[in-house]
């Protein structure tokens, strides 16, 4: 998680030294001093628009926004009631919708979901242009009224509605990070910061389209580690799919074992309780392979099958954390809520402590286990192995390891 922050900080950072070196930029590239922002936005639409992240093509839209009004509407040092008006609007609306884009589900560009996000987006700029044009200039003062006295706040051209806006924004998105762990959250939140310190040095053109050009470069690697992740890990369990393995496996060494787990009767669970609560399952298992301890690494290799790889270790040190993993896996009670049931289980009437006297039920694993030797020399042979080791754990009769 550390690391991950580490890449819009990364960029925050960059962007701070880069200030001035763009502030000093000779006349002949001037060019690229007010047209080098929309060249990273478009670069990071593109890449959006191909990995179809339509949430990010929109967070994009705003920021293109923000940077287009730059010229035209803001370069009076917020002196014009216009340029006031248009300053507070996009200092509380942008952070909103990088907020908003956070909590709602990627359902990409051209459809009716993005049409109607893209209309929200159109409501706040005409509700602006309106209030700009209508010379609402009550609503303007009221946008930049202090929510708190303080002389603290008072360096920055930030109404306080603007920085309570971000500050909130920040948090929305840190929180959706937090619980979906998806780097495009995270990214939003990068954003947000991002784009306060372009608000906060609007005085300054360099720090305005750097930090623009920052959000817009934040979001483009959130894009692309979003993408990394959905190749390399398995989206029902979370835990690194079977790319991630085959790839591990080309870079093993002389001495590793592979174990391979298998769910007992899961067709018979599935049938039984339904697929939703055999996802459950299946995730529960995941949850318990991620800490198999022993340095081994768990890996979904399909279905309800898993892959175990234990590199550097021999098969006497991996199986004690593997009968370790099948005892909790059998010990673990799955709770089966009156809602789970099969349909014909339901009661009539709902009672009260219905729900406590629901049952609950357990599910076991079979685990077949191989190392590498002389005659499986490669970890195609040892997966073999494996798996007819699993085979021999089936007839056996199952929640067991066998080698
Ligand atoms: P055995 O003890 O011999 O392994 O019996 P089994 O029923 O587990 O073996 P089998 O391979 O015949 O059945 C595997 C079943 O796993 C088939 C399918 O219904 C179920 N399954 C595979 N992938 C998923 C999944 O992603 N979600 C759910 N809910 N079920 C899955
Ligand atoms: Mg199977
Ligand atoms: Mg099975």
């Amino acid at each position: 998680m550390l690391l991950d922050m580490a890449v819009p900080a990364g960029v925050l950072a960059g962007a701070y030294f880069l200030v001035p070196v763009v502030a000093e930029l000779p006349a002949s590239v001037a060019g690229l001093k007010a047209y080098g922002a929309y060249i990273v936005i478009a670069l990071a639409a593109s890449v959006s628009l191909i990995f179809r992240r339509g949430r990010v093509v929109l967070a994009l839209l705003t920021l293109a926004l923000a940077y287009a009004s730059y010229g035209p509407l803001l370069n009076d040092a917020l002196e014009s009631f216009r340029a006031r008006t248009v300053f507070a609007a996009l200092c509380i609306f942008v952070p909103f919708n990088l907020a908003a884009l956070s909590l709602l589900e990627e359902r990409g560009t051209f459809n009716l979901h993005g049409a109607q996000r893209l209309g929200v987006i159109a409501i706040e700029a005409i509700f602006t242009g309106w209030i700009v044009f209508a010379g609402k200039t009550a609503t303007t003062a009221w946008a930049y009224s202090p929510l708190y006295e303080t002389t603290l706040l008072a360096a920055s051209p930030i109404p306080q509605f603007g920085l309570a806006a971000m500050a909130l924004g920040f948090a929305v998105c840190i929180v959706a990070w937090y619980l979906k762990r998806a780097p495009i959250d995270l990214g939003f939140a990068g954003t947000v910061i991002a784009f306060g310190v372009a608000m906060n040095g609007i005085a300054r053109p360099a720090v305005f389209a750097v930090f623009i050009a920052a959000g817009a470069l934040i979001l483009t690697i959130a894009v692309l580690h979003d993408t990394f992740r959905m190749a390399f890990r398995d989206e029902l369990t979370g835990l690194p799919s079977r790319r991630d393995l085959n790839e591990r496996m080309m870079g093993l060494g002389r001495r590793y074992t592979i174990a391979m787990v298998d769910v007992d009767r899961f067709k018979n669970f599935n049938d039984t309780y339904g697929h939703d609560l055999g996802d459950q399952i299946l995730k529960m298992v995941a949850r318990k392979l991620a800490e198999v301890g022993g340095g081994g690494t768990a890996y979904r290799y399909g279905g309800e099958e898993f892959t175990v790889l234990f590199p550097g270790k021999d098969v006497d040190a991996a199986v004690p954390h593997l009968e370790g993993l099948r005892r909790q896996v059998a010990d673990y009670r799955l709770a089966l809520r009156a809602a789970a049931r099969p349909e014909k289980a339901q009661p009539v009437k709902r009672r009260r402590g219905a729900f406590r006297a629901s049952k609950s039920e357990s599910v076991t694993i079979s685990i077949g286990v191989a190392q590498r030797n002389g005659k499986l020399a490669t970890p195609e042979a040892v997966i073999n192995a494996a798996d007819k080791a699993l085979y021999r754990a089936k007839r056996g009769g199952r929640n067991q390891v066998s080698r």
